[in-house]
């Protein structure tokens, strides 16, 4: 396969781009199966599967400007606090000259680095099997079994919404119930749809700053089996889709985590291409700015 090394089509300079894509090559604490900092390079060959124009959206990608960064300068050597505060510093200069910061992953830690440089009344929005809120995991508070806690300490719990879950530990549940974390579960999802799920949260979300994050393992295995800690009974990709579209005109950032290229036979790779692709390109079509 012939590819650049660099996200297909995204070849604006950081000066001129709108959209800043960077790869956090980091899966330190990874508990079930290793191999998530693969996905970068993975997920960036996959891209250029894809027509540049869409028909989804009525977009040529390369009439967006989007800018590769590249990987940020990290590894399993550092410390979870050290690969967050890597990625916050590269997140932030993004950040202050209004782009939009796209994130991937690496394991789902990554994303507090990205959110810790966003407004604190920012909304989160979280696609994921699990709910990702315990305090610490195997002694660690900076994991991916805690990225909504730690989002918490910075963003409210109340401005949190986990969409897709299907996997907790009973006090994680309590806690997040305590602190005013929502979810919805996947299973009230399969017997109401996610459109009801959006009818739910729309007068909320309209006008406000939303912050993406996509851990793929929301999506049902048999569709994305590379993943790191995967759960049957997930959501179906054109769902996703759907729903980020309708979110997409206050979209102000977004990641996508925890793809596993060891244990894919490259559709995960694919699916997520595609999603962060379509992302971008309906947050651009819906900015009015
Ligand atoms: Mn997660
Ligand atoms: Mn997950």
């Amino acid at each position: 396969m012939e590819t650049e090394g660099y996200f297909a089509d995204a070849e604006t300079d950081f000066k001129e781009a709108r959209f800043v894509i960077f790869g956090i090559p980091y899966d330190k604490t990874a508990s079930f199966r290793r191999g998530a900092k693969e996905a970068p390079s993975s997920i960036r060959e996959a891209s250029w599967n894809f027509e540049t124009y869409n028909m989804k959206t009525g977009l040529d990608f390369r009439d967006i400007p989007v800018h590769d960064f590249g990987d940020i300068s990290t590894s399993n050597n550092d410390s979870p606090v050290e690969m967050i505060n890597k990625v916050k510093d590269l997140s932030n200069k993004v950040v202050v000259e209004g782009k939009t910061p796209v994130g991937i992953g690496g394991e789902h830690t990554i994303t507090i680095g990205i959110t810790s440089t966003l407004p604190s009344d920012t909304m989160v929005i979280s696609f994921d099997a699990h709910l990702d809120f315990r305090d610490k995991y195997q002694g660690e508070p900076y994991s991916h079994a805690c990225v909504m806690r730690r989002l918490a300490d910075h963003i409210t719990a109340d401005n949190i919404v986990v969409i897709g879950v299907r996997s907790a530990e009973k006090r994680e549940l309590l806690e997040a119930k305590r602190e005013g974390l929502r979810y919805y579960d996947a299973f009230t999802i399969f017997n109401k749809g996610l459109n009801w799920v959006l009818e739910e949260l729309m007068e909320e979300i309209t006008g406000r700053k939303i912050y993406l994050t996509i851990d793929i393992d929301v999506v049902d295995p048999a569709y994305a089996p590379g993943t790191g800690t995967p759960e049957p009974f997930g959501l179906k990709p054109i769902e996703v889709l759907m729903f980020i579209e309708r979110i997409a005109p206050w979209i102000i950032g977004f990641d996508l985590v925890e793809v596993c290229p060891p244990f894919d036979n490259g559709e995960t790779s694919i699916l997520a291409a595609r999603l962060i692709r379509s992302t971008i390109e309906m947050i651009w079509l819906k900015r009015k700015d």
